[in-house]
């Protein structure tokens, strides 16, 4: 049994349908990367997972249906790193860690993981106290990880973490991603413009056109494919 299982996700905005019937897989402890061009669904996919937006189909997390209802759905063991951030920009750095902690009740537990994610991303012990929206946008990301994180998910919703960013706070976030994923074993389903990036992060990848899964396979696969490298890597 895989970690998540999604099978027949269809939702939009509205009356029309924007995805058709989403089938994918994410196992425990696995990478999973989705790529796809402009209009895809990719992020339309991550709120539909998340609880943001009504969706038909099955959702499953450790075999449990995990509903519509965003707290449950973080409750479960599953939460999003929205597209664009997200953080609270009129709450401190460390407020903002704590609502990321609201379905947790242990005390300990959660200064213990403040302390974990201030000492993976210095910067933000350095700004405790300041208010999220004076962070850059590369520490506003770290933040937006860091409070998804707080829930202690099984599994890591990232939509486009580096949209907005240089290159070098790039590869810092998703060298740190990789280590969460390898030190803590916590499953990520990611959504990337930047393929070349992704694909050296995945294990496994799902390609999304219109609304649908197109192809699965391992990074491996997708890098031999001429055709998704011509639409996707650009070589
Ligand atoms: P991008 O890489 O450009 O962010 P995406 O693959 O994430 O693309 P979505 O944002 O999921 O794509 O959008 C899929 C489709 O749904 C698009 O046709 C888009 O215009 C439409 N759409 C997205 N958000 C809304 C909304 N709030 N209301 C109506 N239509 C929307």
């Amino acid at each position: 049994m895989s970690l998540l299982e999604v099978r027949g996700l269809r939702a939009g905005y509205g009356a029309a349908d924007v995805l058709h019937g989403i089938d994918l897989t994410v196992d425990e402890g696995e990478v999973a990367v989705v790529l796809g061009a402009n209009g895809a669904g990719k992020t339309t996919t991550m709120k539909a997972l998340a609880g943001m937006l009504p969706r038909r189909g099955e959702v499953r997390l450790g075999g449990a249906e995990l509903g519509t209802r965003p707290d449950r759905v973080v409750a479960a063991g599953m939460s999003l790193v929205p597209q664009g951030r997200g953080t609270l920009a009129t709450l401190s750095v460390l407020d903002n860690l704590h609502v990321g902690a609201a379905t947790r009740k242990d005390r300990k537990g959660i200064a213990e993981d403040v302390e974990r994610w201030f000492d993976t991303f210095p910067v933000l012990r350095e700004r405790s106290g300041q208010s999220a929206g004076l962070l850059s946008g590369g520490e506003q990301q770290m933040l937006a990880v860091a409070r998804a994180l707080m829930s202690r998910p099984q599994l890591l919703l990232c939509d486009e973490p580096s949209l907005g960013l240089a290159p070098i706070v790039v590869q810092g976030l998703f060298a740190t991603l990789g280590a969460i994923n390898a030190e803590q074993g916590t499953a990520l389903l990611v959504v990337e413009q930047n393929a070349e990036l992704a694909l050296d992060l995945a294990h496994r990848v799902h390609l999304l056109e219109v609304g649908e899964v197109a192809a699965t396979g391992t990074a491996e696969d997708f890098r031999r494919d001429d055709a998704v490298r011509r639409a996707y890597l650009g070589f």
